[in-house]
């Protein structure tokens, strides 16, 4: 099991970027940029062994520092939409940089995943480990108070990637970060993951308006094709005649886990049925966005000159619920001064046989 670091160019001021590669003795393969948090690559086995990328991504830093959805980036400070990007908070309100539309999305203009981190390689008894820190300013986008944001990256012998993230401030705040892997288990050149089996444990989800905000209700699953209880194939009902279908070009919901938490629950699992691939997601966070890359730019070209498009790769992105700021009923993203922010997902890579 070891971590390397090898330089990845260097931003317009001239700072170095650097590219760590973990990995553990099953050559398992993660390989993480200090530019963004950003995860540009995971080598998992099919079936038979076999290694194969499976994240949607450039070649080279240039390529994330042009515009992208947010391949593989940490997310902050606030993961998804907070609406017209304006909140109250203890009788202050605050405007945020609004960055879709009239609305806040993924941190603002720059988020943290344009931020430079500061990285820190380590070994641990259970693997290696990339430590990255950022420090976000009061008034960063927006945002009160000053953010002390540690995101740790771990490489288990299980062929986990796990994610630590913890953050704290010195003024009331609100907080959401995820990682934005764009996964297709096949391969991103090999088709689009329609075929792709997911099994989401879920019996809500948070139905959102034509702006893509959630309306404050919280839904039941049953009967409609947000229900993903069962294994079922992504592409099987996501054009169905479906008014939240419809809204978001196919999925792109945010779901309301039953897992309460438990890190030992799986709340998503996606089984690839030709490479035996399957990717299973646990976290400690109560919702998970479920997209399926419905707005990929189709002339974006991405690694080995191949082109992206809508619906190569899925998202499961693990949150709070977008919006919360401004959705009394949902769980608080809140963070004050004393309290610590503390969240773990972890994607584990297996087969099925
Ligand atoms: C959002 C999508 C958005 C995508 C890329 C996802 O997390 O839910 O609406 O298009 O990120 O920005």
């Amino acid at each position: 099991m070891k971590i390397e670091r090898s330089g990845f160019g260097a931003l317009p001021d001239g700072c170095r970027v650097d590219l760590f590669t973990l990995s553990n003795n099953h050559g398992f393969e993660v390989a993480i940029t200090n530019f963004g948090g950003i995860v540009t690559k995971i080598m998992a086995p099919d079936r038979d062994g076999e290694l194969t990328d499976v994240v949607l991504g450039f070649d080279d830093l240039d390529g994330y520092l042009a515009d992208h959805p947010y391949f593989g980036a940490i997310i902050g400070r606030y993961a998804n939409r907070i609406e017209r990007g304006t909140f109250t908070l203890d009788g202050d309100d605050h405007r945020l940089t609004c960055n879709n539309g009239s609305n806040h999305l993924h941190g603002g203009v720059i988020g943290f995943d344009r931020a430079l981190w500061d990285a820190r390689p380590e070994t641990t008894s259970a693997g290696p480990q990339l430590r990255l820190t950022h420090m976000s300013l009061h008034g960063d986008e927006g945002y009160p108070g000053r953010l002390e944001v540690t995101v740790t990256y771990l490489v288990t012998d299980r062929d986990e990637l796990r994610i630590d993230y913890h953050a704290v401030t010195d003024r009331p705040t609100h907080i959401n970060l995820t990682n934005h892997g764009y996964y297709n288990l096949n391969g991103p050149e090999n088709g689009d993951v329609l075929g792709h089996q997911l099994t989401l444990d879920a019996d809500r989800f948070t139905p959102e308006n034509a702006d893509a905000i959630p309306t404050g209700e919280i839904r039941e699953v049953a009967g409609s094709p947000m229900d993903f209880r069962q294994p079922e194939s992504i592409g099987a009902r996501i054009d169905a005649d479906d008014e939240q279908n419809r809204i978001a070009g196919g999925y792109d919901h945010n779901w309301v886990l039953n897992t309460g938490g438990n890190l030992d629950r799986v709340a998503a699992r996606v089984v690839e049925p030709r490479s035996g691939r399957v990717l299973e997601v646990r976290t400690t966070e109560p919702g998970i966005q479920f997209y399926t890359g419905n707005f990929i730019d189709p002339s974006l070209t991405g690694k080995n000159g191949r082109t992206y498009g809508p619906r190569c790769a899925f998202c499961l992105e693990t949150q709070h619920f977008p919006d919360s700021p401004n959705q009394p009923t949902f769980p608080s993203t809140v963070l004050r001064p004393g309290e610590e922010f503390q969240s773990t997902t972890i994607y584990r890579f297996g087969v099925s046989t």
